[in-house]
């Protein structure tokens, strides 16, 4: 059985946003089991709003939450930072309207959660659990979803670009392997659209320390985490934003050139067809199969 966790102490960190420029303060904060993820601005007087895919506002380049008069930008790698070290309820305090990009990645919010240390409730985590497919398509971007026994992430991307055409993973999540292989991978952007983006008043904030930048021979940056780190932080993005859910899930996601609006409006489908998934309360403990088989005997 899998209990519910929240951070043991509140910790802070600072950052500037990416699309706004400001700078900004993030504190978490630990909360009560069954609370979820709320974002509080305290530069509105504590208004909140809950990380739920019905408050859903922007999604063109960042995943944004609103509700009222509240709007909270670009939550998008911290939410993927909590739903995979298992932090099911935290109240994520800003005094700006924009989560700090940090490093273009979620690592920097994988730091900050260790440091807070990990408290574990005595209320069991529900999962949603996938029993039957589900998919949402536009024009040549697809997701959908697949039962299986564990979360499972496939991403395909293709781009019309020299420096970056096809690439694909599959990636069986645990904490230890969200860490490692995916929590490092950077947001990328090309450059012949950054000058787009500050013309329309975005990615004010957006620099080689927070951005791979690929330009028409080569990246802007120094070096890649990983040779595909471009796949990897799409996987980033969709882990985050399919945490909008509000739970974990049990299932085998597939996306194909999705992007923040696909993604927050698939997590909003799943949640209006409860006929084709459940809520199970822990995760059936996973026979280590090496470990079941018997030791060779030995011959002598
Ligand atoms: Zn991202």
């Amino acid at each position: 059985m899998q209990h519910q966790r929240t951070i043991r102490r509140s910790i802070s960190c600072a950052g500037i946003g990416l699309h706004s420029g400001n700078k900004v303060t993030l504190s978490l904060k630990p909360a009560p089991a069954d609370s979820g993820v709320r974002f509080r601005r305290s530069d509105l007087g504590g208004l909140e709003v809950a990380a739920a895919a019905e408050h859903v506002g922007g999604v063109t380049l960042a995943t944004g939450l609103t509700r009222d008069a509240v709007r909270v930008d670009t939550v998008e790698h911290l939410m993927a930072a909590l739903v995979s070290l298992g932090i099911d309820n935290v109240v994520v305090e800003l005094n700006s309207p924009e989560v700090p990009i940090m490093d273009g990645s979620a690592a920097p919010f994988i730091y900050l959660i260790q440091e807070a240390g990990v408290k574990t409730l005595t209320q069991p985590r529900k999962y949603l659990k996938v029993l039957r497919p589900m998919s949402l398509t536009r024009g040549d971007k697809r997701i959908a979803v697949y039962p299986s026994d564990h979360f499972k992430v496939t991403y395909s991307i293709a781009y019309d670009h020299p420096m970056l055409r096809h690439q694909s993973r599959t990636i069986r999540l645990s904490e230890d392997i969200f860490v490692e292989e995916i929590a490092p991978a950077r947001t990328f952007t090309f450059l012949n659209e950054v000058e787009r983006l500050r013309q329309a008043g975005l990615a004010l904030g957006g620099s080689l320390e927070n951005a791979i930048v690929i330009g028409d021979t080569g990246i802007l940056n120094n070096a890649l985490r990983f040779d595909d780190e471009f796949v990897r932080h799409k996987i980033l993005d969709v882990i985050g934003d399919m945490a909008l859910i509000g739970r974990p899930m049990i299932g085998h996601l597939v996306a194909h050139r999705g992007g923040h609006a696909l993604h927050t409006a698939f997590a909003a489908q799943i949640l209006a067809q409860p006929e084709a998934w459940t809520l199970v309360e822990g995760v059936p403990e996973v026979v280590d199969v090496r470990a079941a088989v018997p030791a060779r005997a030995s011959v002598s």
